[in-house]
């Protein structure tokens, strides 16, 4: 079978002018590719028919798929459906199903539906209608001559449902084959690191596919198969996450996992231990992070902010000395803070941070971006000085949340300490 491959025409002057930020047309390249559907160009055009008209013509001389996103509202300006449909040389005509979920809509709401909402259910003769059950604009596709334009609305929560429940079966309808994939989640390691690794394997393999990503200190290594419809992706799966483990196994903490708190709970789930935290610098981050996770009440004890000396010494049993030879931001202290907290709610573990987060208060000896993450637990306890590179506008926040990071790796590890 042909590779079929996509365009994304974005619609609307808002996005030209800056003040909406097209985050479709992200998705709909994410979802496209997951789908092993090729995108190789993307577009975004104002509310103006002849502009559109132009970027239509040009986008179908390249590619056999367009999809476009928005302008299927009910004012004056757009007009998106009008347009593609005299590209296709086709009527718009009143659809009565459409007609009848816009009328439920209003009734439910109680507002009284104005004339230009009937716009709405107005489409292209002969198209494929794709309901919309978050609002009132049903989007469509439509075909000739092998050639497939998608009208999608552009609300992100109306477009996505419709994108998954109708565009990718739509597109998939013809094709024997399916791509299926597995995401496999490090920590401690960069990209350049991880890449170079796993060099030769990600050169080599053709199917399965590995593409890394990098965000906010994780890296992530997609696998992807394509096996036929009714195949089992397993036995591909199988033997490329064994050799990926004998390269770089150590910075692993999860399969097909969302995040490092999910991991960290989980683990902690599985083996019956319980955690708490102490925190300074992250002041609650780690805590909140836990606590995004269904379920952390049966494994997360308590969470206390302790920023200054004197309640570190007050609640967490930081001794005097300590904190007056070392100082707050100090290994020491982050030792002592985690088994204070441990003591304090008798938690099988205990972790702490203390650092500089900036933008003000680095030394030369001390910088903002140092940052103390410890562990204290009974059968693995660890201290990690960072040095957490501080750039940019959001520098703070990021120093702060990279210190999380490592916090729940930590809880990750002790949870797993002396676990086979
Ligand atoms: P429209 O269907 O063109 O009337 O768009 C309605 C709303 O959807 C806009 O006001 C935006 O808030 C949102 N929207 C439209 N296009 C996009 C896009 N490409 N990415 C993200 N949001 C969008
Ligand atoms: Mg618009």
């Amino acid at each position: 079978m042909k590779q079929k491959s996509a365009e994304i025409l974005a619609i609307g002057t808002e996005l030209l002018m800056g003040n909406t930020i097209n985050t479709n047309a992200a998705y709909l390249a994410r979802g496209l590719a997951q789908n092993g559907i090729n995108v190789y160009h993307q577009e975004v055009v104002g509310d103006n028919p002849q502009r559109l008209m132009d970027s239509l013509t040009q986008a179908f001389t390249r590619s056999d798929i367009v999809i476009t996103t928005g302008g299927l509202g009910p004012t004056y300006d757009d007009l998106s459906k009008e347009t593609i449909a005299s590209y296709f040389g086709r009527k718009l005509v009143m659809d009565e199903a459409s007609l009848e979920h816009i009328k439920q809509h209003f009734a439910t709401i109680g507002r009284v539906m104005t004339d230009n909402n009937r716009k709405q259910a107005m489409m292209p003769e002969g198209c494929t209608i794709f309901p919309n059950p978050n609002g009132t604009a049903p989007g469509c596709a439509i075909e000739k001559d092998g050639k497939v334009a998608f009208m999608l609305p552009g609300p992100p929560r109306e477009m996505k449902p419709m994108f998954e429940h109708y565009v990718i079966p739509y597109l998939l309808k013809d094709s024997d084959t399916r791509l299926c994939s597995r995401m496999i989640r490090f920590f401690g390691i960069g990209e350049s690191g991880l890449e170079t690794k796993l060099h030769d394997l990600m050169v080599s393999s053709t199917n399965p596919t590995l593409a890394p990503y990098a965000k906010s200190g994780e890296v992530m290594l997609r696998i992807t198969v394509r096996v036929g419809r009714e195949e089992d992706p397993e036995p591909l799966f199988a033997p490329m996450i064994e050799k990926i483990e004998e390269a770089a196994g150590e910075f692993i903490y999860g399969i097909d996992i969302e995040n490092l708190q999910t991991a960290a709970v989980n683990r902690l789930k599985e083996t019956g231990k319980t955690a708490a935290t102490a925190e300074s610098c992250t002041g609650g981050y780690v805590s909140k992070r836990l606590t995004e996770v269904p379920g952390a009440s049966e494994v997360f004890q308590c969470g206390v902010c302790t920023y200054s000396n004197e309640m570190k010494e007050q609640l967490l049993q930081v001794s005097h000395e300590t904190l007056s030879q070392y100082g707050a931001v100090s290994s020491e202290t982050a030792k002592e803070m985690a088994a204070g907290v441990r003591r304090l709610s008798k938690a099988d573990i205990g972790v702490a941070t203390t650092g500089i987060a900036g933008p003000q208060g680095g030394t030369e000896e001390k910088p903002v971006g140092l940052v103390y993450v410890a562990v204290d637990s009974e059968n693995y306890s660890e201290v990690l000085e960072l040095h957490i590179p501080s750039r940019g506008d959001d520098a703070r926040e990021y120093i702060r949340y990279i210190a999380s990071s490592h916090a729940l790796h930590l809880i990750w590890k002790a949870a797993g300490a002396g676990k086979k």
